[in-house]
């Protein structure tokens, strides 16, 4: 995104619409961080400037990849999914990706406001993929950057892109949540610069939900449960 010097009459009315805190006022004109940036689009769609001034100029690979994780009406060609992956969590109602006995598990890199890049995305996946304990969900437009969704490593050329968030997926078996959980308390620990939310998903045949939340508070960690239901997915392809 960039702001038309020529236009710009430098009111500062754009500067609360940016998420990131990317849009500065000097002297009489407003300019955009090029590094903070996450290519959202908020500033534009918001439609605060009457001046025309907020442009999106030609973004190309790698820059690119900025607004596919950034941008909510961006839509990723390589698997179809927009608003920033969580394929696996959206859908499970339908795809039955994890069933009981399984847990799927995200790691929200970036939420909230803090953004990240994808070599602070690095640094956590690679410790995840480490463990032996994960392979992440292919369905997933951070997954498809990877080089190899066992390592966790990514595509040298996009590690200085920054996000909005980028979404880490993948699903375990319960009996590993544990250890799950507690490897992401230690790589919180050694996360600087970004922050991370963790979701955990559980289906809830049979109390398994119960027996999640009982895991997570033994590891210490305070849940906060929300139900959800996806609606006008289609007919599940699966039976729990
Ligand atoms: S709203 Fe438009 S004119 Fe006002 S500071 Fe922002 S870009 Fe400039
Ligand atoms: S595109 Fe998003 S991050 Fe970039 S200046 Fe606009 S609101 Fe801020």
């Amino acid at each position: 995104m960039i702001i038309n010097q020529e236009l710009c009459v430098g009111c500062g009315l754009c500067v609360p619409y940016c998420p990131i805190g990317a849009i500065e006022v000097t002297g009489r004109k407003a300019s955009i961080d090029r590094d903070k940036c996450v290519e959202c689009s908020c500033c534009k769609r918001s439609n605060v400037c009457k001046k025309g001034a907020i442009q999106q100029d030609d973004l190309k690979w790698p820059r690119v990849v900025r607004s596919i994780m950034s941008d909510v009406f961006t839509i990723f060609e390589d698997t179809g999914v927009s608003g920033r992956g969580t394929e696996e969590m959206k859908t499970n109602e339908v795809t039955g990706r994890f069933r009981p006995g399984w847990v799927g598990v995200a790691l929200e890199v970036g939420r909230p406001v803090a953004a990240c890049s994808f070599r602070q995305v690095q640094d956590i996946s690679t410790a995840l993929a480490k463990s032996g304990l994960v392979e992440f969900e292919p369905c997933n437009p951070i997954t498809s950057m990877m080089i190899d969704n066992r390592t966790g490593y990514f595509k040298e050329d996009i590690l200085d892109e920054r996000v909005y968030s980028a979404i880490l997926e993948f699903a375990v078996e319960i009996e590993k949540l544990p250890q799950i959980l507690e490897l992401c308390k230690k790589i919180a620990e050694h996360t600087t610069g970004t922050v991370f939310s963790l979701d955990v998903a559980s289906v809830t045949k049979d109390f398994q939900d119960k027996k999640v939340w009982e895991i997570i508070r033994e590891c210490g960690i305070t849940a906060r449960p929300n139900g959800k239901v996806n609606l006008g997915l289609g007919k599940p392809r699966h039976e729990f």
